[in-house]
């Protein structure tokens, strides 16, 4: 074995897993990515546990249970045939049914869709809830179709996955592309498909159809609770502080609304055309006319909004000086540059709303500056984990109602914090959220697969 710098931050007993999985998937940079941050945290961990390299437990989770390959034909409003490919990576069922989103966008490939199964793997886990982790979608894009061609993709998207599906196996729900009306069609046709009425089979159901109150609001107001608790650690509150957002998705919208309702200024927002700057504070009513109602444009929101907006084509929100930053649009979103940007603007916290948006060069940058980092498998696990709280009431066919929901929702957050600071002071790291989070969530993985044998 050849050891290069490109080694230099791993353990040197993982150097080998590493090398292998680059030799086995040579074209999955996203994927070694994500891994690799994960192995860079497991040093402490290795030499409390032996037991963890005696079983090969390392080597056993980076290895999806099982990976799903579709096709998806299906005709658009003129006629004319497409074909798509759909994934499910199941990735771990050690601690419950697979459970994870479905992405529909251009960008999608396996590549992407295992380093989101892997990381939904340890964010579930985190939840301290029983779930395993899965990823799937597809490289449709939804971007000017109409609701009757989604409708169909949706239809000849399930028609091939419903058969790995179920509420005891596997539990999908939405991501980027994916909302509610997703959800709708693909669950109408996995009900077609099977004659039964299995409202665990998918979350994010509509609240009329067996949907919990909070999914939708779940990610974003988790992510928000979060970064509240880092700020709380160190004697600080969201209260007054300016919050710069990225996207306009359900994330984006809904860290919007729970930073504002505790007092921050939130000052930006983005979509793919560009970003908006409103000094007077976004306006969340507006902001979800145009994007949920409408399904438009930033720049509208701009247009509409006067003389506090600017929309700036292109660019980043995060060259706007702020003290909270939450990327909530998508993956590698915060690059070096960004972050040391965001460090010369006196920015005093990072919390990932999506998933995997900030770069490793980007996350030292953050850490050695001494900015607050929240993880995304830790910061942005309250949807998954209002997902799992949706399966609870369609088991028992109790709807609760959205103060009661909101409560459960605050409760496993402050507890994800916790675990995280609470692993990480005991490994003599304290307020490494990274470390915090990826030891605190392999411990639970892999202590459920040596408890089931060799698995
Ligand atoms: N797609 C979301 C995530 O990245 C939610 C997954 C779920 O609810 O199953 O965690």
């Amino acid at each position: 074995m050849t050891v290069t710098s490109e080694h230099a931050t791993l353990p040197p007993e993982l150097i080998g897993t590493f090398d292998e999985i680059r030799r086995r998937d040579p074209a999955e940079p996203y994927f070694h990515q994500a891994v690799r941050e994960l192995l860079e945290s497991l040093a402490p961990v290795l030499t409390q546990r032996p037991d963890l390299a005696a079983s090969r437990i390392v080597e056993r989770i980076v290895e999806p249970e099982r990976q799903i390959i579709f096709r998806v034909p299906w005709q658009d409003d003129s006629g004319t045939i497409h074909i798509n490919r759909g994934f499910r990576v199941e990735f771990n069922s050690a601690l419950g049914p697979y459970k994870g989103g479905l992405r529909f966008h251009p960008s999608v490939n396996l590549d992407t869709v295992k380093f989101l199964g892997f990381e939904q793997v340890f964010k579930n886990a985190l939840t301290g809830l029983n779930i395993g982790g899965a990823k799937g979608g597809s490289d449709f894009d939804p971007k000017g179709r109409s609701p009757s061609e989604i409708m169909r993709f949706c239809q000849s998207f399930m028609t091939e996955l419903h058969r790995h599906l179920g509420e005891h196996t596997d539990v999908p729900a939405g991501d980027i592309g994916v909302g509610e009306r997703e959800i709708g069609y693909l669950f109408g046709q996995y009900r077609r498909l099977t004659n039964r009425w299995e409202a665990g089979v998918l979350t994010g159901k509509g609240l009329g159809w067996g949907g919990s109150p909070v999914r939708k609001e779940a990610t974003g107001y988790g992510n928000v609770l979060f970064a509240a608790e880092m700020l709380r650690a160190r004697g600080e509150d969201l209260d007054g502080q300016q919050v710069l957002v990225s996207g306009s998705g359900n994330v984006a919208i809904y860290a919007i609304e729970k930073a504002q309702q505790l007092g921050a200024h939130v000052l930006t927002c983005s979509d793919s055309g560009g970003y908006v700057v409103d000094e007077k504070g976004i306006d969340l009513a507006l902001l979800q006319q145009v994007k949920e109602v409408e399904r438009g444009r930033l720049a509208d929101y701009a247009q509409r909004r006067g003389s506090s907006a600017t929309h700036v084509p292109g660019g980043r929100v995060w060259d706007v000086p702020g003290d909270v930053a939450l990327p909530s649009a998508t993956q590698n979103e915060i690059d070096a540059d960004a972050a040391r940007t965001l460090v010369g603007n006196g920015i005093r916290a990072v919390s990932e709303g999506a998933n995997m948006p900030t770069t490793p060069d980007a996350v030292r940058v953050l850490r050695e500056a001494g900015v607050a980092f929240g993880p995304g498998k830790a910061a942005n696990a309250g949807g998954v984990a209002t997902s799992l709280l949706e399966m609870r009431q369609n088991a028992t066919r109790e709807p609760w109602g959205f103060e009661y929901t909101e409560q459960r929702l605050a409760e496993i957050m402050g507890d994800i914090h916790s675990a995280c600071a609470a692993t990480a002071a005991r490994y003599d790291v304290p307020g490494d959220y990274v470390t915090g989070a990826n030891i605190a969530g392999l411990e639970r993985v892999a202590d459920a697969m040596l408890a089931q044998g060799l698995v």
